[in-house]
């Protein structure tokens, strides 16, 4: 029997009105069909700069253990048609944050994400560099995390997004000590990385345990009492609709990537990659507000899925033979008519609720500014493997954020989406919704491993 949102008074909130439940059950008809699409070629070809200089700090010391490391692909693989040439010029960009700065183009009004440019750029077999533990942490890590939860700051602070204001003395504390770009970095103006986070590696108390899975996601009264307020790791009652939705978006992915860390684990001890229970616990299941924003990221990209299934159902997928043609049509069709069965997960136009006067349009080019910048962002990861997947996932809401809010529901009917989406961006989208299913998955796995570790007790 197909879900059904049950209370559309919303529960996820923020501009979503489905249920946690209604999300997870979802997830159960997408899953298999998800894991199928991306485990074909077209989906799993993705070309990537992964040795771009960070454009914000110095980044010394990159991660040199094995599992960091990415294998690239012999080009002559990858299909002619898959293969398209952009002359890279170069553009200045004007960032609110850090002031003009080069960048390479195409970059469209439309756009969420800064492209890579192709100089340099390789292609990856994305099954053969799975997203998993790689002992990528530290000082490095941190600072990259806390970059991007510093690119919430909106400036518009009129009546009609109050609380939008936010953080100035923050952005003029990171200005006074920011490098700029790359250039600049003889100036050794260098942010000061903030000391890393420790890992909770005690053991959860039977009380404590019992107390994370029951939130998650049955106890609804609790999950909406959260959800009103948001996030006790940031955003606060008083934020903008808008401030909240960048944050959970975040921080959903934020919870996506620690989950597929604990999820596939490597022991040391007995020398084997899998699920580690105290490592979710501790990074996710204790932090219900963490939890709940996967789910929020999860209905974000579902509605984006949802809102250019004719898009996808009718795109050239062009491998160069017909019949592997038609079965990626086939089961691609296969996943549209599902998504498109499900109800509706997020209601985009409740966002810049102002977006035809020029102040929701500021708020909106903001959002997609600093949106682009945590795109940017991601050439400060110090690990490879990290750093493909940050651009995987990144790129991938970057275009569930174009296709929601660049384009309205008329423009995506039927024909009028030709070229609207670059082969890149339909590869990062459906894999990053892969990814958001894994997790989901994941976190119904870990429910019950958390039960049977109980039943041994
Ligand atoms: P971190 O995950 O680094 O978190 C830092 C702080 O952010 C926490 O102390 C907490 O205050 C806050 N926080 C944590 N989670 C949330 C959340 N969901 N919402 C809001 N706030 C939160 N490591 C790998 O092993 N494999 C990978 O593939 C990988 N990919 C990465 C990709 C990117 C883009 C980045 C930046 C890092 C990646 N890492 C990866 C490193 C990993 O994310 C952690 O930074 C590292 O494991 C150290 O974890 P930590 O427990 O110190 O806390």
């Amino acid at each position: 029997q197909r879900a059904q949102c049950s209370n559309p008074s919303g529960l996820i909130g923020d501009s979503s009105q489905c249920d946690y439940e209604t999300v997870g059950k979802l997830n159960l008809d997408f899953s298999s069909k998800l894991h199928e699409i991306v485990n074909m070629p077209f989906f799993r070809y993705f070309k990537v700069n992964l040795y771009k200089e960070c454009p914000f700090w110095n980044n010394a010391g990159l991660c040199m253990n094995e599992d960091c490391s990415v294998e690239t692909m012999d080009r002559s693989k990858v299909p002619e048609q898959w293969r398209t040439k952009h002359l890279a010029k170069v553009s200045i960009s004007s960032n609110p944050l850090f002031g003009a700065m080069p960048v390479r183009p195409p970059v469209k009004e439309q756009d969420f994400c800064i492209p890579d440019s192709n100089v340099d750029e390789v292609y990856v077999d994305l099954r053969a560099n799975p997203e998993r533990f790689t002992g990528y942490s530290g000082p490095s890590a941190a600072m990259v995390w806390k970059a991007i939860y510093e690119e919430n700051c909106f400036d518009v602070s009129q009546e009609m997004t109050a609380g939008c204001q936010y953080c100035d003395s923050e952005r003029a504390r990171l200005k006074e000590n920011h490098v700029g770009h790359s250039e600049d970095h003889e100036e050794s103006n260098i942010l000061v990385p903030p000391e890393p986070a420790p890992m909770k590696h005690s053991n959860p108390t039977k009380k404590e345990m019992d107390e994370i899975f029951s939130k998650v996601p049955k106890d609804k009264m609790e999950l909406n009492r959260l959800v009103q307020g948001i996030a006790k790791d940031g955003g606060g009652e008083e934020s903008c609709l808008e401030k909240r939705v960048y944050y959970r978006l975040i921080s959903g992915l934020h919870t996506s990537i620690s989950i597929h860390i604990c999820d596939e684990w490597f022991n040391q001890t007995t020398g084997e990659w899998g699920p580690n229970l105290d490592c979710f616990i501790s990074r996710v299941g204790m932090h219900p507000e963490r939890l709940e924003n996967i789910y929020f990221d999860y209905a974000v990209v579902l509605r984006a899925v949802s809102k250019i299934s004719d898009f996808l159902a009718g795109y050239e997928y062009l491998t160069g033979d017909d019949s592997v043609d038609r079965n990626i049509i086939a089961s691609v069709t296969e996943l549209v008519n599902l998504v498109k069965e499900s109800p509706p997960t997020f209601e985009e136009e409740l966002l810049f609720h102002a977006s035809q006067g020029p102040k929701g349009r500021q708020l909106k080019n903001q959002f997609r500014d600093h949106f682009r910048n945590v795109t940017r962002i991601m050439d400060c990861v110090g690990c490879e493997k990290c750093r493909l997947w940050g651009k995987v996932q990144t790129q991938g809401l970057g275009t569930a954020l174009k296709i929601l809010f660049s384009y309205d529901n008329a423009s995506l009917q039927g024909h009028k989406a030709v070229n609207i989406l670059s082969r890149s961006e339909i590869v990062t989208l459906i894999n990053t919704f892969n990814r958001f299913s894994e997790s989901i998955s994941a976190i119904e796995r870990f429910g019950i491993m958390y039960k049977e570790e109980l039943e041994k007790e």
